[in-house]
Order: C-alpha cells, then sequence, then structure tokens
C-alpha cells in the first residue's frame, strides 16, 4: 500500500550508524523520525556478513556504543551472531522500532529548493523530510569483479556478505576469491568440509595473531555488579588504539618490529619456504587493514588447499583460470572480494540543489566537510563518510562523534527556526578536504606501496581518518556556521563565505 509521510528527520539504514542516530535523535528529544531499511531487519553489516567464522577484528567492549555497554559480552572479539543481537536490542531497549520502517528500499532522494525538503521515493511510499541521514555504510554493497565467463560458471557462484546458506559445501571443489578479512575467515571456517579448497591470492595480506579468548564468568559478573569496570575495559583497549595511530599517520616506514612478528607468525604454521615466500607481501605493514587470524595459516597447510597466487581472470565452464595462467576445476566459487566503498551507491539516487547527484558531485572523489555534509546537498549528512574510517579502532567511536555534529547541526536549525537549511560552503569543504590530504600524504596507507579499497579510481584516499579519534571527535563537536550558508524560502539571507580554516 502507497503512503506518504512528512517527516523531521529521515534516516537512511539501520547499521550501527543508522540505529546511533536514531538513539541520538531520541535523546535529543526528536520523535519525528523514520528509518529507511531496505532489509527486513536491522543490523546492516552485521546482518548481512553471515558467512561461517563472521566475526569482528575489534574488541566488543570498544565495538559498541558507550551509551549501551554490554557487560554479557561472551568472547573479546565477537561473532556476527552477538554483535547482531546487540544491534537487536538497541532497537528494543531504545524505544526505535516504532520509527523502523523495513523492506523500504530508498528509490531516490530530492532535494526541493522551494519547498526547502528532501523528497524521498521508497520502494513502499514517499517521504519528505528535513534533514536526511544517510547512514548506509561502506561495507554494504558487495562487489564482486567483472570476470570473462564467469556468467556461464555451471556451478554455484555468491559473495562472502551474501552467503547462501541452503548450498552444501560439503564435499564441494570450492574457489574463495580474494584474501581479505572476509576471505580469511571464510578459509579457516570452511576448510575441514569441503573436498578441495582453492584459495586465488591477488595480493597476500599481513596476518598478525588473534588473541581472541572467552571473557570468563567472573568478569562479566564484575561488568555488570561495577559498570566502571567495564568503562575502564573499553578506556584501556581505546588508549592502545590511540597510542599506536601515529605508527600508520606519521611514521609508517618503522613497524619493522611488528612486521617481523608477522612473518614469525606466518613461519610457525607455513613451513615450505616456497610456500611462505609466496604468501609474504611486498609492501609496509598497514598499508592495507592489517588481518588477525589464527587460524587462517595453519588452514593453508591442510592437504586439501591449494594456494594459486594471483587473481582470478576468466572462467571458462567450470574451470577458473588465474592471471599466471594456472587452471582449476571447481563446483562452487566464493568471492570475498569486497564492497563497493568509494563509489557508494546511495550517492547515485540523491539529487542536491544544483540538480545533480550526490555522484556526479563526487565524480572526481568523494569529498565532505568534517566527513557528514556536502556543498550542493543541504541539510544532508552522511554517517561514516568521506574520510571517517579507521585503520586500527572502531568505527563506533567516530560513528558518535559524527552523532555529536548531527545534534548540534538540528540544534542550530531549531535556533534558527522556520523552514531554513543549512548548505555546506563549497570553500569550507575544499579547505578541510586540502587540510585532510595534507595530512594523508605521510600516511601508510599512501605511502606503504599498495592499492587498497581506501583509495578510490584516482588513488586518491577518500575513506581513511588520517588522525587520532580524539582529534576527529573535536572536529565534529559542533557546527562552526561560518562553514555554512544559511537558506530561507527564497534563497540565501547570508552570502558571507566565512571559513578561513576549515580544520581546527
Ligand atoms: P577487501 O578487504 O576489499 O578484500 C577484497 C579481496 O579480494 C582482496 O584480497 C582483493 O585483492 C581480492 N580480489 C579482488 N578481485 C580479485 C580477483 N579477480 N582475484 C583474486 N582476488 C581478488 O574485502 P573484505 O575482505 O570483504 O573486507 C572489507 C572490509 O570489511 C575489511 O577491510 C574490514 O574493514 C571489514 N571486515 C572486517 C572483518 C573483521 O573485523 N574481522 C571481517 C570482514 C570484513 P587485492 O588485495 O589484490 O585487491
Amino acid at each position: 500500500m502507497s503512503q506518504h509521510e512528512h517527516v523531521h528527520v529521515a534516516v537512511i539504514g539501520s547499521g550501527f550508524g543508522g540505529l546511533g542516530a536514531a538513539v541520538r535523535l531520541r535523546r535529543e528529544g526528536i520523535t519525528g523520525f523514520v528509518v529507511l531499511e531496505r532489509a527486513g531487519s536491522v543490523g546492516g553489516t552485521w546482518r548481512d556478513n553471515s558467512y561461517p567464522g563472521c566475526a569482528c577484528d575489534v574488541p566488543s567492549h570498544l565495538y559498541s556504543f558507550s551509551f549501551a555497554p554490554n557487560p554479557d559480552w561472551p568472547r573479546t572479539f565477537s561473532g556476527q551472531r552477538h554483535i547482531r543481537a546487540y544491534l537487536e536490542r538497541i532497537a528494543d531497549t531504545f524505544g526505535l522500532r516504532p520509527h523502523l520502517r523495513l523492506n523500504h528500499e530508498v528509490l531516490t532522494v530530492r532535494w526541493d529548493n522551494g519547498a526547502l525538503r528532501w523528497e524521498i521515493e521508497t520502494s513502499r511510499g514517499t517521504f519528505s523530510a528535513t534533514m536526511v541521514v544517510s547512514a548506509t555504510g561502506a561495507l554494504s554493497d558487495p562487489r564482486i569483479p567483472e570476470i570473462p565467463g564467469l556468467a556461464g560458471f555451471p556451478g554455484k557462484v555468491f559473495h562472502s556478505a551474501r552467503w547462501d546458506h541452503h548450498y552444501d559445501l560439503r564435499g564441494k571443489r570450492v574457489a574463495v576469491i580474494g584474501t581479505g578479512a572476509s576471505a580469511i575467515q571464510v578459509v579457516p571456517a570452511i576448510q575441514p568440509a569441503v573436498a578441495k579448497l582453492t584459495l586465488f591470492q591477488r595480493t597476500p595480506p599481513w596476518v598478525m595473531p588473534r588473541t581472541d579468548r572467552a571473557i570468563s564468568a567472573v568478569e562479566r559478573r564484575l561488568h555488570r555488579t561495577l559498570p566502571f569496570t567495564g568503562v575502564l575495559r573499553r578506556q584501556l583497549l581505546w588508549a592502545i588504539r590511540e597510542s599506536q595511530v601515529q605508527a600508520f599517520t606519521r611514521r609508517p616506514a618503522e613497524p619493522g618490529l611488528v612486521e617481523a612478528l608477522a612473518k614469525a607468525h606466518m613461519a610457525r604454521a607455513v613451513k615450505d619456504p616456497a610456500l611462505r615466500a609466496r604468501l609474504t607481501p611486498s609492501y609496509r605493514i598497514g598499508c592495507k587493514r592489517i588481518l588477525l587470524s589464527s587460524t587462517y595459516y595453519p588452514a593453508l597447510v591442510r592437504p586439501n588447499v591449494e594456494l594459486v597466487a594471483s587473481g582470478l581472470s576468466e572462467v571458462r565452464g567450470s574451470t577458473l583460470v588465474a592471471a599466471d595462467g594456472t587452471e582449476t576445476e571447481a563446483d562452487a566459487v566464493i568471492f570475498g572480494t569486497g564492497f563497493h566503498v568509494t563509489d557508494m551507491p546511495i550517492a547515485e539516487r540523491v539529487v542536491g540543489a544544483d540538480g545533480i547527484t550526490l555522484a556526479e558531485a563526487w565524480k572526481d572523489g568523494m569529498e565532505s566537510l568534517r566527513g557528514a555534509t556536502a556543498a550542493g546537498f543541504p541539510n544532508w549528512m552522511t554517517v561514516v563518510g568521506p574520510n571517517t574510517g579507521l585503520g586500527n579502532s572502531s568505527m563506533i567511536l567516530m560513528i558518535e562523534a559524527q552523532l555529536n555534529y548531527l545534534a548540534d547541526c538540528l540544534r542550530q536549525l531549531d535556533v534558527l527556526g522556520g523552514r531554513v537549511a543549512l548548505a555546506a560552503r563549497p570553500s569550507a569543504v575544499h579547505a578541510w578536504n586540502r587540510r585532510v590530504r595534507e595530512r594523508m600524504k605521510r600516511t601508510v596507507w599512501n605511502t606503504g606501496g599498495c592499492t587498497s579499497w581506501y583509495l578510490d579510481h584516482n588513488g586518491r584516499n577518500t575513506t581513511i581518518w588520517p588522525g587520532t579519534t580524539t582529534e576527529f571527535r573535536r572536529a565534529t563537536r559542533v557546527v562552526d556556521l561560518a562553514e555554512y550558508e544559511v537558506i530561507r524560502p527564497g534563497g540565501p539571507v547570508d552570502e558571507r563565505d566565512g571559513s578561513k580554516e576549515a580544520v581546527r
């Protein structure tokens, strides 16, 4: 049934970003909002990634909201099932269910210059909203590379983020494509069940041991009865990661010791020097995400596993052909080939004040002001926007910083009163990005000698924040109105361009 609803705020997505925004809106006393979710339940990437072995590489006491501590995390690094359940509980505990519009896929979002609001078309009706918070996440749309002949493969094909649980892998010849964070969890989880596992590795990752363990009943009781102990634990985990940031941003040539530890970790499981050579990265550690696993290398030396140290380049019937010419017969192909990150899919569906899509505005690379707003897109905010990603810590810290910015933005709109919009000044956006790019120059992500999903098609790093979470939090504490144009019906009232130096 078709419907139309006007709301103050429309949030797109119900992962950590969207649910976090919803909680924050309620805490700000805003109840006129909806959360538009294309799937049938909440959880975002933690709902979609249900592949065997899926778990988080950031300790749970840090990878959770500061305002919703969970004393009962069962393991130091929680599995997908527990994280997803945590997000379901967030929806219940904070009374978000009435705001959820599940199975509502956002098709277009169009700014109305006259009415100063967004018109939103979804698969289940239309909405209008004063403000849109886009929390679609960076890891939501799986990317399968265009491989010639793939359409003619007679067996089963799926992506790690769209796992087909009805397909029985037992006794099958399975090819896994990719060696990122997802694939290295899939490999040890399915290796015992399959007849043969062939892993297509284009670029070897750096892999460190994973120090996962069960959190004891005593610890859990302590966190339940004395909540400050859970806070201390979180603070400690945060401080350790915060102190590591400089190694990524300022001293990328120094982590030789860490590389030696990673090599020793590999050598413990892989005795064959020829295989070790093929598994050893030729770029600095940290350039791509550092992976954590204590089961990946042991799985690779099992007799039913073969490593093809070359990317998949063609499929001929049931034969997979690697770039080096190696041929492999397979019954199933599992792509662990990542996501559309720098070409954020929602951007194609958003039309701003100048009549162009966000994707067109970002054709030379994503650019925002303070990771949130974009020139030409008034009252629009992205959570987990450009250059808000982290190389070594919890994204939830960045999301919460962005929610502070969102809350202040809504407060300022309220103070300005009536029908009004805030539009990021192009000069402020440029100043912010100049500074981000300047700081990016020395980082390991740009100088470490690798390509990664952090870089866009121009080789620009538009995903990672080149600083500490503290710096980002400081930069997003309040909205500086000098960086924005105030638009009222009939056009902007304030033509000042007051932004001098956008990064504080
Ligand atoms: P990813 O890091 O983008 O990895 C994609 C992999 O596919 C890379 O190894 C890439 O090789 C490879 N690839 C692409 N085309 C290929 C081809 N034709 N042949 C062979 N290999 C090919 O994706 P992901 O593993 O899904 O991880 C994405 C992000 O999700 C992670 O970085 C992390 O932020 C998050 N994640 C976290 C966890 C965790 O916390 N444990 C788990 C899963 C995901 P190249 O390196 O050569 O490009």
